[in-house]
């Protein structure tokens, strides 16, 4: 395989609907994939109703309305993966065969939306909320990490 190939990776049915899983072992520090799609505002994201989860923060009014199948990587409290560069999503730690892939979207998301958690990690906050409701240790956590989006970055004056 050559380097700048991104991993297999395939859709399935998980817990939660559909998620994303590796199609085969993906190293720590891997690039799994670039989130792509048209850009929206938030009225225009708001306006999707139910499908606005498809959607990734990348600034303050600014969203990607996520192609698949990056729409399908799901959350987790304990995330194998995590956003960075504001579109790139890189995995955490070795990623087995057929594992499911999640991040965190409390790391990308700085507007009112919520979503309860039913990620069923021991780590599990029950709701998922912006960056900035986040405990303040797991906020610098992620800043130190580079796991945060930029625009919430400069927000809280990381
Ligand atoms: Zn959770």
């Amino acid at each position: 395989m050559m380097p700048s190939m991104p991993p297999a990776t395939f859709v399935a049915q998980s817990q939660i609907g559909r998620g994303l899983f590796a199609g085969e072992p993906i190293a720590s520090g891997t690039c799994i994939l670039e989130f792509s799609g048209p850009i929206l505002c938030l009225t225009e994201v708001r306006a999707k109703g139910q499908a606005a989860a498809n959607a990734l923060q990348i600034g303050v009014d600014r969203y990607i309305y996520l192609d698949e199948p990056g729409r399908y990587v799901n959350h987790s409290c304990a995330p194998n993966a995590a956003v960075v560069e504001d579109t790139k999503l890189v995995a955490l730690r070795p990623i087995a065969a057929g594992e499911e892939i999640f991040f965190d979207y409390s790391t990308t998301v700085s507007d009112g939306w919520t979503m309860a958690c039913l990620c069923g990690t021991a780590e599990c906050r029950g709701l998922v909320v912006a960056f900035q409701l986040l405990p303040e240790k797991l906020r610098r956590r992620y800043v130190i990490l580079g796991q945060v989006q930029r625009f919430i970055r400069e927000q809280v004056g990381a």
